[in-house]
């Protein structure tokens, strides 16, 4: 893997080649998140635009290249990546806008976002001939290692808060996993699976632990312009817990800004949810995300529920590096912002997914684009992972279905009442 120059401490800025350390700079324990970092010029020679118009491939690995994996590995056969952009001019006139996008990772195998690096993940795992491989994850993050693992046939532990989605617990279950329900937080969770991984050497898939989780994340940055033509947006909106998201979207821009692929670093906005809000407060505060004390989290968006944001310094830089801001949001805006979303675009979103939308709502409310912006918002998660709150939101919304006996008779009656309301 001659393309990566090395892993770079974000804290001290020691550099360590891959051969040297597995996850974090030795010096600084579980903070000492490390940044891979690539040989531009070696990586520009071999790759261009131009293969990539000719590439048949649809997933994440038309970037392999630029991904932390030997060229000649072999990658799981579910299809992660390439998701589909969607243009959507209601939602846009709606809010006053010309340009809104909806990037649509609902549809990956395991239906969120987090495929992009379980798959990276799984390559990794086997590279290293790992038996067993582990990660704490809020749902989706287990739920794409259970998929992709099951895909190749590699064994995996789970662990998850035990109030996790059962949709989740489900996916987990079906793929195979091992799976452990932590009687506490995602943040207990997290401590307990990395206890584990060190006592029985298991290959870790720790959000931010590992490095390689934000080369998978960085492919939705690669997607979104090259889908673009390579004219980048102006403005991402993306839904932050740990940060590993924001912070590998943040990553992919650097990427084609060092191949001059493309010509400006569009704002990154990251979108918390009020009870989670740590990266927001640190924000507003300008406190430093590594002294400040973790928060006690809790909000409707399961998925985004972070007491302390694994991946805090790769999260604030890419606010920070890219003139973006965070945004909080409440529960009963993100709640409101699923049939919203889903409404204006035909893109059903769980409440980490729809708090990109609601996000983008109040940026709108507080000035923070410009009508000719050309925006894109993330959906990181299919609808169908948390069908309790999907319910929620459309009582919220006063939408409800009919009741109806099974006779013409009654449903005129059902349909009269639906006309006058429509009047
Ligand atoms: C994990 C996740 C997020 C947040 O990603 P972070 O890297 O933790 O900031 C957002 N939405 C969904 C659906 C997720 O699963
Ligand atoms: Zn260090």
């Amino acid at each position: 893997m001659n393309h990566i120059l090395n892993l770079k401490c974000l804290i001290c800025g020691e550099e360590y080649s891959p051969d040297e350390v597995e996850y974090v700079c030795p010096k600084h324990g579980n903070e000492g998140i490390l940044n891979v970092r690539y040989d531009y010029e070696l990586i520009g020679q071999n790759f261009s635009q131009n293969q990539l118009r000719q590439s048949q491939d649809d997933t994440i690995w038309r970037y392999k290249p630029l991904l932390p994996v030997n060229p000649a590995a072999p990658v799981p056969p579910l299809k992660v990546g390439w998701t589909p952009l969607y243009e959507t001019p209601r939602l846009a006139a709606g809010l006053g806008l010309k340009h809104v996008w909806i990037k649509d990772d609902g549809r990956q195998p395991t239906a969120s976002f987090k495929d992009r690096a379980s798959a990276v993940a799984v390559v990794k795992a086997q590279e290293k001939g790992a038996k067993i491989v582990t990660t704490a994850s809020t749902g989706n993050a287990a739920a794409a290692l259970s998929g992709l693992s099951a895909s190749v046939r590699q064994a995996n532990v789970i662990f998850v808060p035990e109030s996790a989605p059962p949709a989740k617990i489900a996916q987990l279950l079906v793929f195979g996993s091992t799976v452990l329900l932590v009687k506490g937080t995602y943040d207990d969770a997290f401590e307990l699976c990395l206890e584990a991984a060190a006592e029985y050497g298991w290959y870790n898939r720790n959000t931010a632990y590992n490095p390689y989780m934000t080369e998978g994340k960085k492919t939705a940055s690669y997607e979104i312009c090259e889908q673009l033509n390579w004219q980048a947006p102006d403005v991402i909106f993306v839904s932050v817990g740990d940060g590993c998201i924001i912070g590998g979207l943040h990553k992919g821009l650097k990427d084609l800004l060092a191949l001059g692929w493309i010509e400006q670093m569009p704002r990154l906005i990251g979108v918390q949810a009020e009870g989670s809000s740590f990266m927001f407060q640190a924000w507003e505060s300008g406190e430093d995300v590594l002294t400040k004390a973790p928060i006690d989290a809790q909000t409707v968006a399961d998925s985004i529920s972070a007491g302390l944001p694994r991946d805090r310094l790769k999260a604030m830089a890419a606010v920070k590096e890219t003139d973006g801001a965070y945004i909080s949001v409440t529960d009963e805006e993100i709640l409101a912002a699923i049939p919203a979303m889903a409404r204006g675009s035909g893109v059903f979103g769980e409440p980490a997914g729809a708090t990109a939308y609601a996000g983008l709502v109040k940026a709108v409310d507080k000035g923070l684009v410009l009508a000719s912006d050309r925006i894109v918002v993330l959906n990181t998660g299919n609808g169908l992972k948390d069908i309790a709150s999907a319910m929620k939101s459309v009582d919220l919304v006063g939408t409800q279905a009919y009741r109806v006996a099974p006779d013409i008779d009654d449903l005129r009656r059902v349909m009269a009442e639906e006309v006058g309301k429509r009047e």
